[in-house]
């Protein structure tokens, strides 16, 4: 089998638009560095698999992320894209960089607790926020839309628990400044589908509903899926992942980090839910980056459709042979 069979499940959306985060929270947590040639294949193949939102990557100050170093040549290259191609941006520098990069989406990483703000960011919470207000105002001014991350969120590698009133806190500051969604991170992996819903409600009290969110799930405790699930039961429709799982969390402590986006088309696609994703392409393209990658992926769809994929290969392969035969 390569797509699931279709049985649908009552209560989820129609449709789900899938934010696929590989080429930046995935490429920035691998120890190998790629070439810029590379990532703007990878890229354009993510878009040609279907998926509509694609971040590209982080206007960081070079040293910081080695492997995102190239911003402004990935962008020069790949030229004017369809869809939704949000950059991260950390402060005003990295926004006068995306906007002389002709950018019009950015994306700023906000802390849910203390502890993560200070080793991420550098700052406190509160200090963070205010930078991000100044560079939400002015992207707002240059015409941007802007996307809000809250990491952190269900629980916290130094804190431990995370007091979800005091992520409702940071969650309403972004809205507050004029984020037009904000995606919940469980930075972890950490998070039981109770924590989602219980933070989900309290969100819904304050006024910010399903439709200003979106859910960052990461696979560490095999938990991403059923909490993804509840997400949906409870109105959510963007969910981010990141193709053939990329990016292990290097605060995890595992290997194990981003939902990958192949285990969330089949489920979806299963239920019934449209992602406009052609889930074939989509493992060819993770097939392809393993190999740049030098190790297989951690996805479980890629893994069980990669022997069907791969033999399909070999088949066209010698179909293509023979009729070059033939016609030569
Ligand atoms: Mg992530």
């Amino acid at each position: 089998m390569r797509e699931p069979q279709v049985t649908p499940v009552g209560g989820l959306p129609e449709r789900v638009t899938i934010y696929e985060v590989g080429a930046r929270d995935g490429l920035q947590n691998e120890s190998v560095v790629l070439d810029v040639a590379t990532k703007i294949e990878f890229i354009h193949r993510l878009i040609a698999s279907g998926l509509p939102a694609v971040e590209l990557t982080s206007f960081v100050p070079p040293s910081w992320i080695p492997q995102l170093a190239d911003a402004e040549a990935l962008l020069a290259g790949l030229g004017t894209l369809p869809g939704r191609h949000p950059v991260l941006v950390p402060n005003q520098r990295g926004l006068d960089r995306a906007i002389a990069s002709g950018v019009r989406e950015i994306a700023v990483f906000a802390s849910a607790t203390e502890s993560f703000a200070q080793r991420n960011l550098n700052r406190s919470r509160a200090e963070s926020l205010e930078i991000f207000s100044a560079v939400v105002a002015r992207g707002l001014d240059e015409g941007l839309t802007v996307r809000g991350y809250v990491s952190m969120c269900f629980g916290d590698p130094w804190e431990g628990p995370v007091e979800p009133g005091s992520v409702a806190d940071v969650v309403e500051a972004l809205v507050a400044m004029g984020c037009g969604d904000v995606s919940l991170g469980d930075t972890i992996g950490v998070a039981t589908p109770g924590q989602v819903i219980d933070l989900l409600d309290r969100l819904a009290r304050r006024a910010i509903g399903p439709e200003r969110l979106a859910v960052h799930f990461h696979d560490t405790y095999g938990q991403a899926l059923a909490n993804t699930f509840v997400a949906l039961q409870h109105g959510v429709t963007t969910v981010d992942a990141s193709a053939g799982g990329l990016g292990g969390c290097p605060y995890a402590g595992s290997a194990t980090g981003n939902l990958a986006t192949e285990d969330l088309v089949w489920h979806l696609h299963g239920m019934g839910v449209e992602t406009g994703v052609d889930l074939e392409a989509l493992c060819r393209t993770s097939l392809w980056m393993a190999d740049r990658l030098g190790r297989p992926s951690p996805s479980r769809t890629v893994t069980a459709l990669a022997s069907s994929l791969e033999a399909t290969s070999a088949d066209d392969a010698a179909i293509e042979r023979r009729e070059e035969e033939h016609h030569g």
